[in-house]
């Protein structure tokens, strides 16, 4: 090696220490695959179709990001025929495109959805002048109701980020995370630790919302056994690992939260994101989707699990865009093999699924903006 590639080889790793927290969108070499050889299947539950009211009481949101139609049918074939997502008798397609550009990014596709307004790319619950606009979390914490965010990746993340916080771009991780000491949102779960506490302004976080009663906690075994009051989860330094290696459960993580939730008398507002379909995506590897697409289809089976015993809850799983232009090229289910061919390692501008199950479901078919599916969430809580 000469003295040239040396000193390549360490800019480059300045580089990718300085822009660590968008590592996902360079491409694997460890494991960049298109093919997913296939693999045991967990059981799907059937749960009833009856609901007790007209209106949810409570609203789980859940966005797989970059999470297409071949995403969710990948998921489907490595799982031999079937995903949680088979109870959804409500079906309907989402417009992603964001105010300036075909083809949205997550901070733009976040603010759609959580605050029902096109912006441009990289906005953080502002609007096109860089205005806050306010978010259904926030709406729903003013009306009393309990609210929370859960993500696998970094809670400070561009999707997390635009339902608590208000930033004219999206890598402003330290201000994000101030943000959520602006809120009074109940429970939250995701990496992002050293954003809390790592920061320029050399100020702890974690201390401030100690003081504001959160139960600071960064195991997952400990953040489990949570049953009530206010909860930080912060399972990372930054983002958590794929699947297999991340400690941080997101079914876990999802029942764990609604628990929690469930006992405020006046209802709850959760966003929960299944972040990294969205990596697998940008990496052009089959087998990093499936195997996230899956984790977060288990995180719809809790959802799933809760609503239909409560009877009161509105569950509508989507996504903020595409990623990949993902095409399913072969397949098996019996075995769980499945082929995927990539147009892109970006986001594409095709049209996203939109699930949803419980009392309002009917609300949420057909072809619409992604814009109109937080106006109807509002709507049908009566924020
Ligand atoms: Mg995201
Ligand atoms: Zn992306």
């Amino acid at each position: 090696m000469n003295i040239k590639s040396i000193l390549f080889l360490l800019l480059l790793i300045g580089y990718q220490q300085l822009y660590s927290q968008e590592n996902y969108k360079t491409v694997s070499t460890v494991d960049s695959t298109k093919v997913y050889t296939g693999g045991s299947a967990y059981k799907v539950k059937t749960f009833a179709q009856k609901f007790k009211s007209e209106k949810p009481k409570n609203v789980i949101m859940m966005i797989g990001d970059g999470m297409g139609v071949a995403q969710v049918y990948a998921g489907l074939t490595a799982n031999h025929g079937h995903l949680f997502l088979d109870n959804f008798k409500c079906i309907g397609f989402s417009k992603t495109q964001s105010s300036d550009n075909y083809i949205t990014d997550s901070a733009a596709g976040g603010t759609a959805l959580s605050a029902g307004q096109k912006t441009y790319n990289g906005a953080i619950a502002v609007n096109t002048d860089t205005v806050p606009i306010k978010t259904i979390l926030e709406m729903a914490e003013e009306k009393g109701l309990a609210t929370g965010l859960v993500a696998t990746s970094s809670i400070t993340h561009a999707t997390p980020a635009a339902y608590i916080a208000h930033q004219g771009g999206r890598e402003s991780y330290e201000n994000i995370a101030a943000d959520f000491l602006k809120s009074d949102i109940d429970v939250f779960i995701g990496g992002g630790y050293k954003h809390f506490t790592e920061r320029a302004d050399k100020r702890d976080l974690t201390k401030d919302l100690q003081a504001k009663g959160y139960q600071v906690l960064r195991n997952m075994d400990d953040i489990y056994k949570v049953k009530s009051g206010r909860l930080a989860g912060l399972t990372a330094l930054e983002h958590n690992e794929p699947v297999p290696k991340r400690k941080m459960s997101l079914p876990r993580s999802t029942e764990t939260a609604l628990n929690i939730l469930g006992q405020n008398k006046k209802g709850f507002f959760i966003m929960i994101e299944g972040s990294q379909i969205d990596w697998g995506g940008h990496q052009n590897n089959t087998g990093y989707i499936v195997r996230e697409m899956l984790d977060f289809d288990q995180a719809i089976g809790e959802a799933l699990q809760f609503a239909a015993k409560d009877g009161e809850t509105l569950i509508i799983v989507t996504a903020d865009h595409e990623t990949g232009g993902l095409a399913l090229t072969g397949g098996d289910m019996k075995t769980g093999m499945v082929k995927g061919a990539f147009s892109t390692n970006d986001h594409t501008g095709v049209m996203v699924p939109v699930f949803s199950y419980g009392p309002g479901a009917e609300n949420f078919t057909g072809i619409m903006e992604n814009t109109d599916i937080a106006k109807r969430i509002i709507d049908l809580l009566g924020l």
